[in-house]
């Protein structure tokens, strides 16, 4: 059994974005040092950081660097080359290895690995080349959709194909990097389910959350689910069951369509995930806190809801609309984290507003009145 990491140990972050910056303040507030390994100087992360090396993520002698200089390295996104993980954790401590990252940064090898488990995801098809497209189609149907394998985020490198006529810009997308055709699955509501398995073995999953997109980008998520116990209870047991036959360690995040009373997977993050960071203001435990303990080795804790809440996300064309708000008392009680990006970019994803309230009316209200004029 390894042994358990205690502060002030250094952990090192293979990337420097908000993700590993909400994962470091999680490691600070206990008491960790923090190293940072991502390209560009003074990030989200390396603002707070101990350690900072700016460095490509595929130079080896950099990567080690941060390894030895922390007890413990994990990443905080899934686009790091799985052999470059594989060396390092043939080098030093990185618990989780190269297999979250290999399976989930590949549509295709991720599909196939749920599958396998024995879980359900959409109907899919490869697509490697545009000249297997017709054949795809035929066997998938209408309405589809079309996702580059690897690098897509926020609905980037997807095609929705409603009928033949779509095909022309769909075999350009393939053109330029392989995909995998998916069936269109007609769900009811997004869920996300956050589930972390430590080092040693034990698991925790934090209750379902409900998640609404906008433009294909994650909008707003909200706890509790409105869904059946029934359905909570399926969804937390696959997530803990992809858990065990993957084998996976660290934070993990599963997409799911609730189709009437079934659960459908969309996809995996190797990491938390942004529809876990309400979990920061409402419950007793983060998804960030959670992961920091599942790599340190100490018991992870059982999360409980401190009361509703609603997460509105802040991309760049919001922040000021944001701001303007919430000196108003009536949005103060929202809970702001801004993650120190040097440009408020559109689309991009530069904070988020944590509502958490114990009176669901008085929740519900404070949001339809703070999206009304909520830019677009
Ligand atoms: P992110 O990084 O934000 O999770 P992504 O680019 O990896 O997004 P997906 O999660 O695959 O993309 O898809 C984005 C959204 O598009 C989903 O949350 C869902 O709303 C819709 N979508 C994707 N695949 C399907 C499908 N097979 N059936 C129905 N809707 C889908
Ligand atoms: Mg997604």
């Amino acid at each position: 059994m390894s042994e358990v990491i205690l502060p002030p140990a250094m952990i090192g972050i293979i990337g420097g974005g908000q993700l590993g910056r909400m994962m470091a303040i999680a490691a600070r507030q206990m008491g960790y040092r923090i190293g940072v390994l991502e390209p560009g100087p003074n990030g989200p992360l390396a603002q707070i950081a101990d350690l900072e090396i700016n460095a490509a993520y595929d130079d080896e002698h950099a990567l080690r660097q941060l390894l030895d200089a922390s007890a413990v390295t994990t990443y905080e996104f899934e686009n790091i080359s799985a052999e470059t993980v594989a060396d390092l954790a043939a080098h030093g401590n990185l618990p989780q290895g190269p297999r979250p990252v290999a399976i989930t940064q590949h549509r295709l090898l991720e599909k196939n690995a749920i599958n396998e488990a024995g879980f359900e995801t959409a109907p899919y098809a490869n697509v490697p080349t545009a000249d297997s497209l017709d054949s795809a189609v035929a066997q998938i149907g209408y309405p589809a959709i079309l996702k580059t394998v690897t690098g897509g985020y926020d609905g980037k490198g997807q095609r929705v194909l409603s009928a033949a006529e779509d095909l022309l810009q769909a075999r350009e997308l393939v053109s330029d990097s392989p995909c995998i055709l998916e069936g269109f699955v007609p769900f009811d509501k997004e869920i996300s389910v956050i589930v972390t398995r430590s080092v040693t073995g034990e698991i925790q999953t934090f209750e379902p959350v409900e998640n609404v997109h906008k433009n294909g980008i994650l909008h707003l998520s909200m706890v509790p689910a409105v869904i059946s116990a029934e359905v909570v209870a399926k969804a937390e047991a696959v997530a803990r069951g992809l858990m065990e036959k993957l084998d996976f360690i660290g934070t993990l995040a599963i997409e799911m369509f609730v189709v009437g009373d079934d659960i459908v997977i969309n996809e995996l993050a190797p990491r938390p995930h942004n529809s876990g960071h309400l979990t920061i203001d409402a419950h007793n435990v983060s998804q960030f806190e959670q992961h920091i303990r599942a790599i340190s080795g100490l018991p992870l804790v059982a999360p409980q809801r401190i009361a509703p809440s609603v997460m509105v996300n802040l991309l760049g064309q919001h922040v000021d609309y944001a701001l303007e708000q919430w000196q108003k008392p009536e949005y103060g009680w929202g809970k702001l984290h801004l993650y120190g990006k040097a440009e408020n970019k559109r689309d991009r994803k530069v904070g988020h507003l944590t509502f958490v309230n114990s009176d669901a009316d008085l929740l519900s209200d404070t949001i339809t009145n703070f999206l009304a004029d909520f830019p677009d």
